[in-house]
């Protein structure tokens, strides 16, 4: 599904270059749940915003389904990103003047479905993550696990094939975290492919595989990630 080879990502500020992702080659498969680890600064977000099409590589290969996107202009970007990724963040990244059913057929708006089609998908959405009785509250009436089943459905709504979600649990107490991580489960066994970046070894655990990053390259990516195993 996705094959990064020799991914190189710097930002410039004046003079002074900053390597975020040097020589990073990945494979990921339909169906997957990865999850990627490492000490902070060590490139973990910004592999997120290349795989998820917000920010594009310095140099490298991005194939996404056999297609090389590493050179598609931002309108190109802007389809493949609506009709195949959810992104869910671990601030929940909700908008606060609308209501949670509205923030859910967010995606939907942009896609082009009428209202009585959008209606359908969010009510099934929110019947998944359980927030049915709450689709008329505002982010900031629910709590933080609510708020982030929320942005689960929003994630989901488009039906994506891959779900990217940066430290989702990282907001939550345990139960919550724990909540979360089993929709994310749910969502794998539907057909979804999973990249999760996590400080947890307990959801790392969870994952199939372990993308193990520091200083910008990917230094393991099996099953057993070696930090795990420590
Ligand atoms: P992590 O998510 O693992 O904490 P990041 O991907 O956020 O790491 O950052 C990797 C490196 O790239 C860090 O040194 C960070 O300071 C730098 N970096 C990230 N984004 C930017 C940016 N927009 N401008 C300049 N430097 C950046």
């Amino acid at each position: 599904m996705i094959e990064l080879k020799n991914l190189r990502k710097s930002y410039f500020s004046g003079d002074t270059e900053t390597i975020a992702l040097r020589d990073v080659s990945l494979s990921i498969s339909a169906g997957e749940f990865i999850a990627v680890m490492g000490p902070s600064g060590c490139g973990k977000s910004t592999l997120m915003n290349v795989l998820g099409m917000i920010d594009t590589p310095s140099d490298g290969q991005y194939l996404f389904n056999g297609a090389d996107i590493s050179n598609y202009g931002e309108s190109q970007l802007v389809d493949l990103r609506k009709n195949n990724l959810g992104y869910i963040f671990q601030s929940f990244n909700l908008i606060d003047d609308l209501s949670v059913e509205d923030n859910i057929a967010l995606p939907l708006k942009y896609l082009g479905l009428n209202k009585k089609r959008r209606k359908a998908r969010v009510r099934e959405a929110l019947e998944l993550v359980g927030l049915a009785h709450r689709a008329q509250h505002k982010p900031s009436q629910l709590s933080g696990g609510q708020q982030q089943r929320a942005a689960v459905a929003r994630a989901i709504i488009v039906d994506p094939k891959l779900i990217l979600a940066d430290e989702p649990t990282g907001n939550l107490d345990s139960q919550n975290g724990a909540e979360v991580m089993e929709l994310l489960h749910l969502l794998n066994a539907q057909g979804s492919t999973i990249l999760m970046v996590t400080h947890s070894k307990e959801n790392a655990k969870e994952a199939q595989r372990v993308v193990q990053m520091l200083d910008g390259r990917v230094v393991s990516a099996d099953e057993h990630g070696s930090e795990l195993n420590a």
